[in-house]
């Protein structure tokens, strides 16, 4: 069997994805044309060239401009049901799905129209394709303290859908702390708490949305490296990384993904999970990122399988354990071809 696409069945959950990343060019221009919206580019090949980006704000600068197609509920509900039929054909069982509703609000999108939308897809999404899913609100550490309080404001009457809140955008210059409010208040709304940290911002990011935000994972994280006491708690604390390897290559994180401190970092001990970040940009989703770790990094199969295992573990199922326990088994009955 070719080693291409062997993963793919593995059982995963999926911890560290953006609702907006999983724009195909095709969809783009569908809704492009269903909502009237002129897009620059004269097609769908000529969009995904323009899928190649220097650093993390050129590729922002699209995922923002690209974001003008999405107007209706219809067309969120579209989305998440194109991003949970591909993410199911790559094993993915279970999906706790980011969204940035500053993006779309400050371009008169409401709050409603979005949650509204992706819930349509999202609580069919175990009958319809096999993957039970968690929404989880993402504030734009780029914007104000105050818009993010304003927006868990505006999320208010969705609280039933959302099941935590995450922060993200670009990193640099903005450090967790400045959201130290809105963490607070969300944690009095009994909602789980996570952040990009350590990705292009420093490791002191990361402790920063420990000790500051109570973050309960920490999104890329790959920076701990530089900081061995770091990577020692957490280690001991059990702190659970979701790592997006394609998408640290596209982005620049690392050099290349043979460069990756994956493998080190599995190695030191830390509680990691492999996802696929913005798949539409960044060249794969869940299945096709284990496969490229696997391929590339060598990992055996007891890593790939504590992989899958770790995404279980660290997924926002507590109140469904007898579900959780069901993945767990899948995962532990896994032959590898
Ligand atoms: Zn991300």
């Amino acid at each position: 069997m070719s080693p291409y696409h062997a993963l793919m069945p593995l059982p995963k959950a999926e911890l560290h994805l953006h609702i907006e990343g999983t724009l195909e060019p095709e969809l783009a221009f569908e809704l492009a044309a269903r909502n009237g919206v002129a897009l620059r580019y004269p097609d769908t090949e000529a969009l995904r060239q323009a899928y190649r980006f220097a650093d993390l704000q050129s590729f922002l600068n699209l995922y923002y401009e690209l974001m003008a197609v999405l107007r209706t509920e219809r067309d969120f509900e579209d989305l998440a049901n194109a991003y949970l039929a591909r993410a199911a054909a790559q094993g993915v069982r279970h999906a706790e799905i980011f969204f940035d509703p500053q993006a779309h609000i400050a371009r008169g999108v409401s709050m409603g129209t979005v949650v509204e939308g992706l819930w349509r897809a999202l609580e069919k999404s175990r009958q319809n394709h096999g993957v039970s899913t968690r929404l989880i609100l993402c504030f734009l550490r780029d914007e104000s303290a105050d818009s993010a309080l304003t927006t868990l404001e505006a999320a208010r009457p969705h609280l039933d859908r959302i099941t935590g809140i995450g922060l993200d955008s670009a990193e640099a210059g903005h450090p967790p702390a400045k959201f130290r409010e809105v963490y607070r208040a969300a944690a009095d709304l009994g909602l789980h708490r996570v952040a990009h940290a350590g990705e292009e911002g420093p490791p002191a990011y990361i402790t920063e949305a420990l000790d500051v935000l109570g973050v309960e994972r920490i999104d890329h994280g790959l920076r701990c490296a530089e900081d061995p006491a770091l990577v020692e708690r957490l280690v001991r604390d059990r702190v659970p990384l979701t790592l997006c390897p394609l998408s640290n290559v596209r982005l620049r994180a690392v050099d290349s993904l043979a460069d990756h401190p994956l493998p080190a970092l599995l190695d030191a001990g830390l509680m990691c999970t492999v996802n696929s970040d913005d798949p539409a940009y960044f060249g794969g989703y869940a299945g096709d990122n284990f496969d490229a770790v696997r391929d590339t990094l060598g990992l055996g199969e007891d890593r790939l399988r504590e992989l899958a295992r770790n995404s279980f573990l660290a997924s926002f199922l507590e109140d469904d354990e007898e579900l959780r326990a069901a993945y767990l088994a899948e995962v532990e009955a896994y032959v590898f071809p």
